[in-house]
């Protein structure tokens, strides 16, 4: 799961929330100071600017990582069947 900082318009602090909730017309309490910011995409404020922004470009790269996994399946499972195999014949001699 990708996070991106957040940083309060009010209290200043700063804290994390998901890339995937992040996008347009959301809105959330600071853990600190409990004001709800609001995140849209025309937002005037530079600290809800700048998250928006990296939500979108964590977005972005997880669509691009996930598209190259669906391109290119790594051998992963037959890996890890190998080491199962492994540990089972382990087991098996003791
Ligand atoms: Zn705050």
């Amino acid at each position: 799961m990708s996070f991106v900082q957040i940083q309060c318009t009010r209290c200043k602090v700063m804290f994390r929330d998901r890339a995937m909730r992040l996008q347009d017309g959301y809105s959330r309490q600071c853990p600190s100071c409990e004001v709800v910011l609001f995140f849209a995409e025309d937002s005037m404020h530079p600290f809800v600017k700048r998250a928006m922004r990296n939500a979108r470009k964590v977005r972005k790269e997880q669509r691009e990582a996930e598209a190259v996994r669906r391109a290119a399946p790594e051998p992963r499972l037959a890996r890890s069947r190998s080491f199962a195999g492994r540990t089972q014949s382990a087991e098996r001699e003791d």
